[in-house]
């Protein structure tokens, strides 16, 4: 049985990249000081900022915004209700966040696609002849976006960590999907009406989020999202944790390394594409007419007057 390396207690966790095992008092400490650092390493929040987290009830999220609050900075969470209700998935998840909201005494807004967009996410990808998770992550981009935009947040934060980011840029890089490989930083600067994103849990493993989620007694929905069955990023995930396992260290320093040395490289050469406000709802957008705007219209079309 390993010790923890900072009071000799028995260990809750063993993290060999790191080398380090802790027990469950000393794991949530080390993991609140990482946080911050990474915070600090990449200047994600300055003094003052208010921070908008994107919270879906799941741990990474729920997790993110808890953390963030036991380090002092100022955020409120943002539920957007995709209308998911295959296992009652959306309700469910609310439920979580509202629960999580009431004990760390802060603001939770909550926005509805079927009441903003027109119709659940299901549906709109239906009509929209777009997969469920490309119609949801237009959808979700934009009304966080437009949220922090209306109401004063500087920052909009998101718990993906390591395993997310590592399979991300495998798969880009699998494709060289040079336009998006270009956007894949643990901070994208705000720009012509686009808020700051950051990335605040980009240091850890999914099961090292799990794991101080679950030492706060923080409940969260355990069950995927329906549509996430199958999807591509699920296997990239595998086949990184088989590689880490063979040789640990190798999923941050391929996501480190990329950061620091192609990263830049490519959002230089690819330069930014320009935004302009949509006409019709004055969001960003490289067209005329935003993404969203235009699936609005299109089930306009479709609804029977
Ligand atoms: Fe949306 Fe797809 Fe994620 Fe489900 S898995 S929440 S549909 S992006
Ligand atoms: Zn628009």
């Amino acid at each position: 049985m390993k010790r923890c390396l900072w009071c000799k207690q028995k260990a809750v966790i063993y993290m060999r990249e790191h080398r380090l095992a802790l027990c469950k008092e000393c794991y949530p400490k080390w993991f609140l000081r990482m946080t911050d650092r990474t915070i600090k390493e990449w200047r994600m929040i300055e003094p003052g900022e208010k921070v908008l987290v994107a919270v879906s009830g799941g741990k990474d999220s729920l997790g993110l915004w808890f953390a963030l609050t036991q380090l002092g900075y100022e955020a409120d969470g943002l539920y957007v209700d995709l209308g998911i209700t295959a296992d009652e998935y959306s309700q469910r998840s609310k439920i979580y966040a509202q629960q999580l909201a009431e004990r760390i005494g802060r603001s939770l807004h909550i926005v509805s696609v079927a009441e903003e967009i027109g119709q659940p996410v299901p549906l709109l990808a239906r009509v929209s002849h777009r997969e469920p998770c490309s119609a949801c992550g237009a959808v979700k981009r934009y009304l966080f976006n437009r949220f922090a935009v209306e109401h004063g947040y500087s920052a909009i934060a998101t718990g993906h960590n390591l395993d997310d980011e590592a399979a991300t840029l495998l798969g880009n890089v699998l494709r060289w999907q040079t336009s998006y490989l270009a956007r894949q930083a643990p901070v994208l600067l705000a720009r012509d009406g686009l808020v700051k994103r950051i990335k605040p849990f980009i240091r850890f493993t999914e099961k090292q989020v799990a794991l101080f989620t679950i030492l706060n007694r923080i409940p969260y929905i355990e069950q995927e999202c329906p549509f996430a069955e199958g999807a591509s990023s699920l296997f990239y995930k595998d086949l990184l944790n088989r590689i880490e396992e063979r040789s640990p260290g190798t999923k941050w320093a391929f996501y480190a390394q990329f950061v620091e040395q192609v990263q830049p490289l490519l959002a230089e050469r690819e330069g930014e594409v320009a935004l302009q406000p949509c006409r019709q709802c004055g969001m960003p957008t490289t067209a005329e007419v935003c993404t969203v705007c235009r699936m609005r219209a299109r089930l306009a079309d479709l609804t029977p007057l």
